[in-house]
């Protein structure tokens, strides 16, 4: 039997989903460049997590015969009493990734849509079709706008109709960079039918330092329907354990409990986010090398004549102006790893995240070899 045959016994949402895209081969890579090789295309953090979360991964590994705790009760203390939000408002994942699909899953099917914006993160659509909800798509913000390829609220709104169960916003916004500021979202929410549910997907919220984007967790009280989403993968370094977390009504909440996996976050995962939540110190400092490296990385790709994307996140997208195939094939010669957009509709761009200087160097001069 072939695939196709086994998709035929398959949930119909299925027949239309395709697995992640994740760019390239990295572990091909990893194996033909070593340690030269600069990872530059998943956004993960170029000085990795606080030494607070190494050394509480190595006092969890003599609990490794044991069941992680299943309510993920001290990780979900420490963030309620960070984000001043009650800890029954607070629903953890297998990474983020594992709740924006399993919102989908909860609240989305053929009779209640989702909607999201053009050059919304790649997991929106494969979280509606897997739920086989309808999805559509509203156009992102001109050219000629300083947030070009951005979300368009307004125009987001005007896609959402009666069938629209959950739009899916993200900001600041992966893969473009840019961010809408709290007061739009706000006009939003308030503008929303009652069946309309809202996830915020606040990814990259670490890195965010313009005042006019407040994280949505303020909006929480006001509005019952918004959800917010956040990761450890990003910010905190810890992309290789998968925690990630949303925050919502307790009501709502519950509901996600019900579909939860018991054991979805692993016992060193439950255990090094916890430390690294308590290390702001060390959040601080990569958050400030990261804002001197976006300014300094963007400056020269703009000298070079290149559109950069303003961005509040640890990446920049650059637009070539012309198909981006050949500067991807050049920095990969060079060991130096982009995320390719062509899946986004984006052929020119290429989505660079923000390294170590010596890293970006490395960028900037395989670049340089391909006439950039
Ligand atoms: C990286 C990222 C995530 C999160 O990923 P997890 O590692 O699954 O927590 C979610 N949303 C966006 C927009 C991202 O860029």
């Amino acid at each position: 039997m072939h695939e196709n045959d086994f998709l035929a016994l398959a949930q119909p949402g299925l027949r239309r989903l395709r697995p992640y895209d994740p760019g390239h081969d990295i572990v091909a890579l990893r194996r033909r460049f070593g340690a030269r090789l600069v990872e530059l295309g998943g956004n993960e953090n170029p000085h990795g997590p606080s030494p607070r979360a190494r050394e509480a991964i190595l006092d969890a590994l003599g609990q490794l015969a044991r069941y992680p705790d299943p309510l993920g009760g001290d990780l979900k203390a420490a963030l309620a009493n960070k984000l001043g939000v009650d800890a029954a408002q607070i629903l953890l994942g297998n990474g983020s990734h594992e709740l924006l699909m399993q919102f989908a899953q909860a609240f989305c099917g053929p009779e209640a849509g989702v909607v999201m914006s053009r050059y919304g993160f790649a997991v929106y659509p494969l979280a509606a079709l897997a739920a086989d909800a309808p999805l559509t798509v509203a156009e992102a913000l001109p050219e000629g706008h300083p947030m070009h390829r951005g979300h368009d609220l307004d125009a987001i709104r005007a896609a959402v109709d009666e069938r629209t169960r959950l739009v899916y916003l993200c900001n600041p916004s992966n893969p473009v960079g840019t961010w809408f500021p709290s007061a739009d979202l706000e006009r939003f929410l308030a503008s929303l039918p009652e069946q309309v549910l809202v996830v915020v997907d606040e990814a990259y919220a670490e890195y965010v330092e313009v005042p006019e984007l407040q994280s949505a967790l303020t909006l929480l009280p006001r509005f019952p329907r918004l959800i917010v989403t956040r990761t450890f993968s990003k910010g905190y370094g810890l992309a290789g354990l998968r925690v990630g977390y949303a925050v919502a009504q307790p009501g709502l909440v519950a509901v996600m409990e019900r579909l939860r996996e018991s054991f979805n976050v692993n016992l060193p995962g439950l255990a090094a986010a916890e430390a690294a939540l308590a290390d702001e110190e060390h959040l601080a400092w990569h958050v400030e090398q990261n804002r001197i490296e976006r300014e300094w990385l963007s400056t020269r790709l703009r000298d070079r004549g290149l559109y950069v994307h303003p961005s509040q996140t640890n990446f920049l997208l650059v637009d070539f102006g012309r198909d981006a195939t050949p500067y991807e094939e050049a920095l990969l010669a060079q060991g130096v790893v982009p995320r390719p957009m062509r899946g986004y509709g984006l052929p020119t761009c290429l989505r660079i995240s923000i390294g170590t200087r010596s890293e970006n160097q490395r960028l900037l001069s395989g670049l340089e070899g391909a006439g950039a």
